[in-house]
């Protein structure tokens, strides 16, 4: 059976009457961060051109603004600009006549960031830096001229097509919320009202590019939020923008404000689109669905099953802009899968870090600066350890022509992956892991797991190079009685080789504490693999859809018969360095299960009755059965010290390299650059 025909729904052509887009995947909007950058059209243009020869149908670029007010980096309002945009037009349709690219137009409104924001009203969003200045009405119709104007530069770029959010808290979702748009005048008060500004924006910009364009309206169709956007409002909307001239509906499902995850990894694939299923009823237009859509039978479910006409996919286009192809032609196996983990893209977007790029694909975004060339003359690398760094090296290298032995003496590969997919809610670890071991027999790696490599055999079989890819060791903090039966390393605690009592501390509270933690604090299946317990955990009602979708009283959340004191020395708020994008709803998940967290914590010592502790300067002894210890990583370098020794050279990644706040995005991405040059 090849990929078309295993998914029908996925590569049947869409006709939209004046063009066609040639299978129904999207790659969904991302911003990128080279927008501003030196450089930045060539490196987009790049970007966008490997998605396009990937095989999908239709691209959306990140958000553009429509002029300086909108809180984005990139902005399209002249011709000089437009001539910027030219190269990523042409270079997308070089790549493929058929693809089709659409610029978004972003105005963040209320989150732009600086003084001069503005939106309907002068009410601050709780994630905004500023109060924005409420809009006057002259200022209302010079910003739907920005939108016509912007939209009619884009065209003469080159483009497709526009896309015009109308969501996720920027300024347009901002006129129809009634908290945010307080307005007595024609353009607040009631729904009519409220309505009118995103309506008015789409007429003007289809009247400024005509027919013969794309425009697709982005619509919240459900915001997340209490006292949000009513069925009927969104039904509404999605109607008179349809008539107003939008050729497509987009359905997205936030307000970046909402305290309800829609796109991290303990949300379920595909959660939301029966809501664009049941949006598609009452439109006639083709609408989109989104989140969570991250293999391709994902997406052709949820097509067959009617929930939409088109799939938007975002992320798992920056961890494999080959995705659809490998689609086409049956190598799903082949997918190196979006974990939906945030933490190189959307947590570098909203952190203010520049640039965006993909923990799994470290090419993303840096396709003109990261290469994977054939190597002019084929090695004999040896790369020990099957972890994250040792498994992106060996690919890297062998994909290049290099002859790569992998070592480990585990008998599976992943290292620390194998931890990760443990947890609930980090399931979509497994998809690495496939990813990696069909690398491995797709580029001819050698695999030798049960080994425990050393200097001398190393030596003897002669590799022209030697990666150490060790990994790391649980560090073992010096308090008094760390010896004890009660004290359980967290990567016991995680495999289950050692049994967790009732009344549990867990000392330290990085990455790996709040996994722990959750873990042990976890009860029945896991949300990330069921619709119903995640929208009861999260307080969504998709049948009955109330305002916002949200149903505004205390989610029920099951939790294993436990205690749980999760705690560090340092006096800070617990969890504040876990992900920018997903670390809120880790806490919050933790505190709706009633963990405790302890901050400024002196550990003393650990015997029979408990943990003995100085809390903020004051005793406190903790009556504990069970302590984890998650105090962090020392660097595994016995091998590297003894290669060292006999005078055989090697380079060190991953953990074994650096393993301060150890993680596997740096752990990839420096194995990949090194394997590009080796
Ligand atoms: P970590 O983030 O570096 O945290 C280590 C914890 O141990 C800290 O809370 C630290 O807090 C404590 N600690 C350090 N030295 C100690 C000592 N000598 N005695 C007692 N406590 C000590 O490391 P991790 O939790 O092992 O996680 C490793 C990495 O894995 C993370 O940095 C992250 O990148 C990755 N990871 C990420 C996630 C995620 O959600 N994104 C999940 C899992 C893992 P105090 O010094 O204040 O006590
Ligand atoms: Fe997906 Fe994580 Fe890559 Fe972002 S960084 S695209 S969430 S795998």
């Amino acid at each position: 059976m090849t990929g078309t025909s295993r998914y029908p729904h996925v590569f049947a052509p869409l006709d939209l009457g004046f063009t066609r887009l040639k299978n129904r995947i999207l790659m969904g909007s991302m911003h990128t961060g080279l927008e501003e950058a030196e450089h930045g059209f060539e490196r987009m243009a790049a970007y966008y051109a490997e998605r396009a020869r990937g095989g999908v149908g239709m691209i959306i670029t990140g958000g553009i603004a429509p002029n300086t007010q909108a809180g984005v980096g990139g902005k399209l309002s002249t011709p000089e600009e437009a001539a910027q945009h030219r190269l990523i037009t042409q270079a997308v349709h070089a790549a493929d006549p058929e693809v089709k690219i659409c610029l978004q137009i972003l105005h963040t409104g209320a989150l732009a960031g600086t003084p001069d924001c503005v939106a309907p009203s002068a009410v601050k969003s709780r994630i905004g830096r500023f109060t924005p200045n409420a809009l006057s009405e002259a200022g209302i119709e010079q910003q739907i001229a920005d939108f016509a104007n912007c939209a009619a530069q884009a065209q003469s770029a080159g483009y497709d097509g526009v896309e015009i959010i109308g969501s996720a808290g920027y300024l347009l979702s901002t006129f129809l919320v009634q908290k945010t748009n307080l307005r007595t005048d024609q353009w607040g008060g009631s729904w009519e009202n409220r309505m009118r500004f995103p309506v008015e924006v789409v007429r003007r910009v289809r009247a400024a590019v005509g027919e013969r364009f794309i425009v697709i309206f982005r619509i919240a169709a459900m915001d997340m939020l209490e006292g949000g956007l009513a069925w009927d409002e969104i039904v509404s909307l999605a109607q008179a923008v349809q008539a107003a001239g939008a050729n497509i509906i987009s359905t997205h499902f936030c307000w970046h404000e909402a305290p309800v995850p829609t796109i991290a990894t303990m949300v379920p694939r595909a959660a939301f689109t029966s809501v664009t299923g049941r949006l598609r009823q009452v439109v006639q237009v083709p609408v989109i669905t989104s989140n969570r859509i991250n293999m391709p039978a994902v997406a052709e479910a949820v097509l067959a099953r009617g929930d939409a006409d088109l799939v938007s996919m975002a992320r798992p286009m920056l961890a494999d802009p080959e995705l659809v192809n490998k689609a086409a032609q049956g190598r799903e196996d082949e997918i190196n899968t979006c974990i939906a983990c945030n933490q190189a893209c959307l947590d570098h977007t909203f952190g203010g870090r520049l640039q965006v790029s993909c923990l799994v694909n470290p090419r993303a975004c840096n396709e003109t600066l990261l290469k994977y060339h054939a190597s002019s003359a084929s090695k004999r690398i040896a790369v020990v350890g099957a972890g994250p760094a040792g498994l992106a090296f060996a690919t890297v290298a062998a994909q290049r022509g290099h002859r790569v032995t992998l070592i480990d003496s585990a008998a599976e590969i992943g290292g620390q992956f194998n931890l990760a997919k443990r947890i609930p809610g980090k399931e979509e670890f497994h998809e690495t892991l496939r990813y990696y071991r069909r690398m491995i027999d797709l580029h001819g790696i050698t695999l030798r797991l049960n080994t425990r490599a050393d200097a001398a055999m190393l030596q003897a079989e002669g590799f022209d190079e030697v990666i150490v890819a060790t990994g790391i060791a649980p560090r073992t903090p010096a308090i008094a009685g760390v010896d004890h039966a009660k004290v359980v390393p967290y990567i016991d605690a995680i495999l289950g080789r050692q049994p967790i009592g009732r009344r549990v501390a867990i000392l330290g509270a990085g990455g790996i504490g709040f996994d722990v933690a959750e873990l042990i604090t976890h009860a029945g299946t896991s949300a990330a693999l069921d619709v119903d317990v995640f929208a009861r955990e999260w307080g969504i009602d998709f049948k009955n859809h109330p305002r916002g979708g949200v149903t505004g009283v205390v989610p029920q959340v099951a939790r294993a018969d436990r205690e749980v004191w999760l705690m560090q020395r340092k006096a800070d708020a617990l969890g504040k360095n876990l992900g920018r994008t997903t670390g809120w709803a880790h806490r919050m998940t933790l505190a709706r299960r009633g963990v405790h967290m302890v901050a400024g914590v002196e550990y003393l010592q650990i015997d029979d009755a408990g943990l003995h502790t100085r809390v903020n300067g004051e005793p406190r002894l903790f009556e504990v059965d069970t302590v984890i210890l998650c105090a962090g990583q020392t660097p595994l370098r016995t091998l590297y010290d003894e290669l060292q020794a006999a005078g055989v050279p090697a380079q060190l990644v991953g953990g074994a390299f650096e393993a301060a706040e150890l993680d596997a995005k740096r752990a990839i991405d420096q194995a990949s650059r090194l394997a590009a040059i080796i």
